[in-house]
């Protein structure tokens, strides 16, 4: 499972051995490529392309080196193909004062035609940017009242520059240098980048990755990649793969979307965890809760309304789905709501990995379960949970009530915290965690942890609960 998002096999590199390289591709897990046009002709040939294979969608445009050189015929033309069917993009275009092949002005003129025609057709724009970052920032942001999106390819710029591009909400490319023994601050620049905004290419033919570097790149090279990505980001490769092809997927609108049509997953894998989606309910509402803004998490879907919320059978059959429970790290029970709002499926799921032989099981818990239920809980929770995260998010009630905005007022930031004592009393491993947003006093938080005697721990912004 993997998307080249950034090809030219329209190149003359790949006339004696396309079909091979395409094999090879598909071999190597590519769902689907990227053609990426620029100019007409190269246009044309990956419009062919999709047309002859169905993984190939196409990019059509004219490249600013070509900007001075092509004419007003070429740009109509270019705005007919970018009409065509398969076509998901418009590019790539954007502005290289590196070589400077084509005037400033020229480029300019037809950047910003591209970002107008991508605009018209709601496509995403392919943008490359070379040591001409303020004037490519400086353009984008004249239209940032417009729906734009798209994706910076090959990025080599900054983390500043990274920054202001992620807050216009576009994707970011990486392709082969991020394996180059030297690319230090490049590594540095992909750490800063949230996953769910990463997109992977080989911008075939350049670039090859390190272990091929030298020679022709092709997509099937984009597997070099995935290891140093996994690294970085402390995922497995298989997570990068899967949720850098969902972004591909959403931001081309290929493959359904990855939005379309899917079923909520109940048991998921990320590294080497499985975790459990039980309910979207939650008496909070956190500013940050990924909820708001999206139902999947790491390319997993995770929406589910109230009616369709699994019984415990169905939470077992589900993890029964993903293999042996006891080759997992950790079972955690965990989704995109709180999972004590369905004590009882907690608990006789969690009785059920127990029998199973599952290594460990983890809650993770906004702490506010007595208050549901009604009771205490803790102790029915005990023998079955082996480690609790609760969020602690705040060091007092007026500061907890700001920013999740609890149903149950005044008393959830208290009744979290005679949850975390009780639990310490009956549970092997608890932990308060807070998610570092500004302005929290991280240091109270962690006074409150120690004072419990229970763990702490400052949590990812999407490790929900
Ligand atoms: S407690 Fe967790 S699930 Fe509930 S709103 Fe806050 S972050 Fe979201
Ligand atoms: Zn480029
Ligand atoms: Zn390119």
């Amino acid at each position: 499972m993997l998307v080249d998002t950034h090809t030219h096999l329209n190149f003359p590199d790949y006339d004696k051995d396309l079909t091979q390289v395409i094999s090879r591709a598909t071999a190597e897990g590519i769902d689907y490529l990227i053609e990426v046009g620029t100019d007409v002709a190269s246009s044309k040939r990956s419009i062919e392309l999709a047309q002859e294979y169905p993984f190939i969608y196409a990019s059509v445009g004219i490249h600013p080196h070509d900007a001075t050189s092509s004419t007003e015929k070429d740009w109509q033309e270019i705005k007919t193909l970018a009409q065509g069917q398969k076509v998901v993009a418009i590019g790539e275009t954007g502005l290289d004062y590196h070589y400077n092949y084509s005037t400033k002005e020229d480029q300019q003129r037809l950047f910003e035609r591209h970002i107008k025609l991508a605009l018209e057709l709601e496509l995403p724009i392919i943008i490359h940017n070379r040591e001409a970052t303020e004037d490519c920032l400086g353009m984008l942001k004249r239209f940032s009242d417009r729906p734009l999106k798209g994706a910076f390819h090959c990025f080599s710029g900054s983390k500043e520059t990274a920054e202001e591009c992620l807050s216009m909400g576009f994707y970011i490319s990486f392709a082969g240098p991020v394996t180059f023994p030297k690319s230090h601050r490049l590594r540095e620049v992909v750490k800063s980048v949230p996953v769910e905004r990463l997109l992977l290419e080989t911008d075939s033919p350049f670039l090859a990755p390190q272990s091929r570097r030298g020679k022709r790149n092709e997509p099937a090279y984009l597997r070099y990649v995935l290891p140093v990505f996994a690294q970085l980001y402390g995922l497995s490769e298989e997570d990068i793969a899967r949720i850098t092809t969902f972004n591909a997927m959403r931001l081309f609108g290929i493959g359904g979307n990855g939005n379309d049509n899917q079923n909520s997953r109940v048991a998921y894998k990320i590294r080497n965890s499985l975790y459990l989606n039980i309910t979207n309910r939650c008496p909070n509402s956190c500013s940050f809760c990924p909820r708001e803004e999206s139902p999947y998490v790491k390319g997993h879907y995770l929406g589910l309304d109230p009616d369709e919320e699994p019984s415990s059978q169905e939470v077992i059959k589900a993890i029964e789905e993903m293999g042996d429970v006891k080759a997992y790290k950790e079972v955690v029970f965990c989704g995109y709501g709180e999972p004590t709002e369905r004590l009882d499926v907690i608990k006789t799921v969690a009785k059920h990995l127990r029998e199973k032989g599952a290594k460990k099981i983890r809650l993770n818990t906004n702490g506010q379960g007595d208050l549901i239920n009604g009771r205490p809980i803790s102790r029915e929770l005990g023998g079955l949970i082996d480690s609790v995260y609760i969020s602690l998010n705040s060091a007092n009630s007026e500061e907890y009530k700001a920013l999740c905005s609890p149903k149950y007022g005044d008393r959830a930031h208290s009744a979290l915290i005679d949850f975390a004592r009780t639990a310490k009393e009956t549970l092997p491993d608890v932990t308060l965690s807070v998610v570092n947003v500004p302005g929290l006093d991280v240091r109270a938080c962690e006074q409150i942890a120690r004072e419990l005697g229970v763990g702490f721990k400052i949590r990812e912004y999407n490790d929900l609960g």
